[in-house]
């Protein structure tokens, strides 16, 4: 087993002043690393029947699909505002300033289906917690939440209520 904190690359005040950047493209690039991220999510979720995998653009979107082929599962994106081109359903939650939206295809998950929501880190899951609500909103049905790390002394657990969550790393 590799130690993937040792493959996190950890930049101070980006991208501005006080906040410390967990820079997941170091972990990507080592091909051992790349491996047993993907094997420790597809492990955790092994025997749960899932249909879709969401990834969440941008950092969302390097694990979402290669897990989805691994599970054997569909992959499908949430994007930021104006990207996709047929018929949206959409969410908007609030920033530190102001607020942002989030898209997904309106036909992109059937009514029932079983979806796991992937992104590379929980922060103040602001933005976990509205991609969650999207997902429900089209009637989708959220089985977990896995990230690669999670950022315990913010808390985003408690805005995603009683959802599945699984975090491969804790700082
Ligand atoms: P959140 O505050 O949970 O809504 O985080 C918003 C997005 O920003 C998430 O998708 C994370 O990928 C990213 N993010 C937030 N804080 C950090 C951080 N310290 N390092 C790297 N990515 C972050």
């Amino acid at each position: 087993m590799i130690n993937l904190k040792q493959l996190i690359r950890e930049v101070p005040d980006f991208p501005k002043p006080g906040i410390n950047f967990y820079d997941i493209t170091t972990l990507l690039k080592d091909p051992a690393g790349l491996k047993q991220t993907i094997d420790n999510f597809r492990a955790h979720y092994e025997g749960q029947k899932i249909d879709v995998v969401v990834g969440i653009e941008a950092r969302g979107y390097f694990f979402a699909p290669t897990l989805a082929y691994a599970m054997g599962a569909g992959f499908v994106p949430v994007r930021k505002p104006k990207k996709l081109p047929a018929a949206v359903e959409f969410v908007e939650y609030a920033l530190e300033y102001g607020t942002d939206r989030l898209e997904i295809h309106k036909d992109a998950i059937l009514p029932g289906q079983n979806v796991l929501i992937i992104d590379d880190v929980l922060a103040t899951g602001g933005t976990a917690a509205a991609v969650a609500s999207l997902v429900e909103k089209i009637g989708g049905k959220v089985v977990g939440m896995g990230f690669v790390l999670e950022l315990d002394f913010l808390n985003g657990k408690d805005k995603l209520s009683d959802r599945p969550i699984y975090s491969q790393l804790h700082y």
